[in-house]
């Protein structure tokens, strides 16, 4: 497979086997081998994406708006690479281990906030972002990322893992997906889209493009 892995991820050997990876301080007991720790592909939406062989866009040194933190295993591995990082999740507990993962980034920003109220945070994020990742896993996730889509610069990216069960758990997951898609159109311009079934069960990545 012909890799465009951005600055700053490498495919390492990891107990024997080729994994991806970042520079950073270890973050959820992922192995390290010196400053490098593998990204958990089975634990991150965006690493599955990524092992897929999707076109992020990615280049390395990006802004980042991630929407969905949690305690930060994703978004502290794109904090390893990217730029400015501003990490939105609206749980206070797993925002406490977040911060902790922001000690050692100096480019990680958590946000307690909610990601359906983009004027909350509006004042703190830049305006010109280049890429938002999204993995809120809640009901509306084409809403979140359209609500977002203010923040991008006019070529930005969103890169959005969608959880066709977290919509309707009683549709097919790839009508959800559908539906998903078409509401996307709104405001993007879907360029690449995958099943992410090998790591995430019922889960779809989408690579898109803000519509000007
Ligand atoms: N992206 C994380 C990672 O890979 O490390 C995992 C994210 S988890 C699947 C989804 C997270 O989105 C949860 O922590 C949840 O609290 C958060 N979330 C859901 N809706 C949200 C919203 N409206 N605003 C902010 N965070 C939200």
């Amino acid at each position: 497979m012909s890799e465009k892995l951005p600055a700053g991820v490498q495919r390492r050997e990891f107990d024997g086997s080729e994994r991806l990876a970042t520079r950073g301080e270890p973050v959820y007991g992922e192995p390290t081998d010196g400053e490098w720790r593998a990204w958990n592909p089975n634990r991150s939406k965006l690493g599955a994406m990524l092992e897929l062989g999707m076109e992020t866009g990615l280049a390395g040194s990006e802004t980042v708006l991630y929407l969905g933190a949690a305690s930060g295993t994703t978004v502290s591995h794109v904090a390893d690479f990217a730029g400015p990082t501003y990490a939105v999740e609206f749980a206070a507990r797993p925002v406490r281990d977040l911060l902790e993962t922001a000690e050692s980034r100096d480019r990680l920003f958590p946000l307690l906030k909610d990601a359906r109220k983009p004027e909350t945070y509006a004042h703190v994020v830049e305006s010109d972002v280049d890429v938002i990742v999204q993995d809120v896993a809640t009901r509306g996730q084409a809403r979140v990322a359209l609500e977002n889509r203010r923040f991008l610069a006019d070529d930005g990216r969103l890169l959005l893992a969608v959880k066709a069960r977290s919509e309707d758990v009683t549709r097919e997951p790839s009508a959800v997906f559908e539906d998903v898609r078409s509401e996307l159109e709104e405001g993007y311009e879907v360029l690449e889209e995958k099943e992410l079934e090998t790591y995430h069960e019922d889960h779809f990545g989408v690579v898109a493009e803000k519509v000007k």
